[in-house]
């Protein structure tokens, strides 16, 4: 009996996918000071946590599985069609869907260098292979993209703004690329930081989406100050919609997250509030920073990825904002960029303390 009948064998390819790593996060009950997965540092929308708890009664009740209290939320406030809007539980889940419906054996999945890292796991997990394509100046490069296709080519996932770099293509960048690609071609824009572009010739994503058939947008309020709750949203063409409906989970967003994506969708006040508070930081933190030895990525997102001469520099940075409370994400392992440290936008304190900390150490070293 050859091996593999002697206990639950997983499809192939599944144990050579090497398992996300999650920013890391101090000991329970520690004061650190969490840097490391782009949470909102203002917390979230009172309003949202308020229909959060307005829930905690009647949780023996199966949510509406369609999540059209959501779906109607978003529609209203970005001017879309609650009908071609997909809820997910967190943006994971849609894209895990989307990588389901859409790849298979033998098919291959795009993506930037330096692209987010569900995009290897979930275009594995459904059999198919990952391409990685080199960038300009840690930007997603259209022209490589578009010459990286081929026949078997099945979905490019584009992070825009891109995590773990910050930056971002222009919607003529990103029409560039929709143009050049055949038309059964899923562009998937992953739109999770749009919330904090301030980058004139972006967009998120939607226009495009309305326009073609090969377009799907995957959003999330995980950056925004809802990532315990676990809420994702996907816009796209009836028939993409269609086919991620049949599949994803009856339930998949849970009441309490429902109503408190409503809830934070229709407080633009806060979402403003946010936006506004990460642009100032951000702003000063890359000025802050950039000197003779350390380069701060311009970034359109809730981060800076910051890189150091080399990998020594950026462990021994990596180490001494640790051992004063402040966690912040190493992109080597992960991501391939040993000599960078990727830094979420935090509070006015954290952000003094990782420029003062850096400060210092550049001048020692
Ligand atoms: C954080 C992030 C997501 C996923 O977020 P969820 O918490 O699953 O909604 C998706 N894409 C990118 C690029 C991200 O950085």
């Amino acid at each position: 009996m050859s091996d593999d009948r002697l206990r639950p064998v997983p499809q192939p390819g599944i144990l050579d996918i090497a398992p996300y790593v999650p920013g890391k996060s101090g000991a329970p009950g520690s004061k650190s000071i969490k840097l490391s997965s782009n949470e909102s540092p203002l917390g979230a929308s009172p309003k949202a946590i308020e229909a959060f708890r307005s829930v905690a009664d009647h949780l023996e009740i199966y949510p509406e599985g369609s999540s059209k209290i959501l779906r109607e939320a978003l529609a209203e406030v970005h001017g879309l069609d609650a009908a071609r809007i997909v809820c997910g539980n967190g943006s994971d889940d849609l894209l895990h869907l989307i990588a389901q419906c859409y790849l298979g054996d033998g098919d291959e999945a795009l993506m930037n260098q330096y692209g987010f890292s569900v995009y290897p796991i979930i275009t594995r997990a459904a059999g198919a292979s990952i391409v990685l394509v080199d960038e300009t100046d840690y930007t997603a490069d259209v022209d490589a993209l578009l010459a990286a296709v081929t026949d078997k080519t099945k979905i490019i996932w584009l992070a825009n703004p891109n995590n773990p770099t910050g930056t971002y293509l222009s919607d003529a960048e990103v029409r560039r690329l929709h143009a050049g690609l055949r038309p059964d071609i899923l562009l998937v824009i992953d739109s999770a930081y749009a919330e904090y572009v301030t980058a004139a010739d972006y967009t998120v994503g939607s226009d495009l989406v309305a326009e073609a058939e090969n377009v799907v947008m995957v959003r999330t309020f995980s950056k925004m100050g809802l990532a315990a709750a676990r809420i994702g949203w996907m816009v796209g063409p009836p028939h993409v919609v269609d086919a991620i409906n049949r599949i994803r989970g009856p339930f998949n967003v849970n009441l309490p997250a429902q109503l408190a994506g409503a809830a934070a969708t229709r407080d633009v006040e806060f979402t403003a509030r946010l936006k506004e508070f990460n642009a100032e930081w951000r702003d000063w933190i890359t000025t802050e920073l950039t000197s003779n030895h350390i380069y701060v990525v311009p970034s359109q997102a809730n981060f800076v990825l910051v890189l150091f001469p080399d990998a020594e520099h950026a462990a021994l940075a990596f180490e001494t904002l640790m051992e004063r409370g402040l966690i912040v994400r190493e992109v080597g392992k992960s991501y391939g960029i040993p000599h960078g440290l990727r830094i979420s936008i935090g509070s006015e304190q954290a952000m003094r303390g990782v420029v003062g900390i850096l400060k210092a150490l550049v001048q020692i070293s």
